[in-house]
């Protein structure tokens, strides 16, 4: 079986996971034990609606889940499948930024492609933020500078409350004329990818930056 996960649907997967996790040693009511499982197992079957029977069978495990230890082992079962982010070279990056003078570009080695759902770095020296994202087939990059403020609130791409800051990219209002758009962001990407379930906030975000 090929990968088949994005890292976005394993983190919804271990939300899923968690939430189980803590109902396990909290619900004591088989029925309502059963329900739970069963409404987690049927958000997962929601977000993954096309699968093969071999996939869907892997997923089904979650169902004869009865202790934290099965969830744990639900999750190592899942992480073979899940699909790294699209590869990408030092130079498609640089292409990417090509007009950024003094781009420093993290090494590639150092990222964790089972986790990304998005490419970014910061360059603290410059209070620059880089999105690198695959939109429709073709790799977007976004370059935007970021206050240095950070703050708690609700980031844009992963919807959760986290150490924020104002982040602003250019973004194209008709052909000749742009406007610069601020948004909220995890400062730290790496947190932000493991906390993301749904890219569709970030797609639209980069369909009006790019
Ligand atoms: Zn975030």
């Amino acid at each position: 079986m090929e990968p088949f996960i994005k890292p976005f649907h394993y983190n919804f997967i271990r939300g899923q996971v968690d939430l189980l996790t803590h109902q396990l040693t909290t619900v004591h009511d088989a029925d309502v034990l059963e329900a739970v499982i069963y409404s987690a197992a049927q958000k997962i079957f929601d977000l993954l609606p096309v699968l093969t029977a071999e996939q869907e069978e892997l997923l089904m495990h979650i169902r004869t889940a009865q202790a934290e230890s099965d969830l744990i082992q639900y999750l190592e079962q899942l992480r073979p499948y899940v699909q790294p982010f699209p590869p990408i070279s030092e130079s498609q990056l640089r292409e990417l930024f090509k007009k950024t003078k003094k781009l420093r570009i993290p090494p590639l080695q150092s990222i964790d492609f089972l986790k990304t759902t998005y490419v970014s770095w910061n360059d603290t020296g410059n209070k620059k933020k880089f999105l690198v994202y695959r939109l429709d087939g073709e790799w977007v990059g976004i370059e935007s500078t970021y206050l240095p403020t950070i703050q708690k609130g609700i980031c844009t791409i992963c919807h959760q409350y986290s150490d924020v800051t104002l982040v602003s990219a250019r973004t194209r209002q008709s052909a000749d004329h742009y406007r610069a758009v601020g948004n909220y962001m995890c400062i730290d990407s790496d947190h932000c990818n493991e906390q993301v379930t749904d890219p569709s906030s970030l797609e639209k975000l980069l369909a009006k930056m790019k």
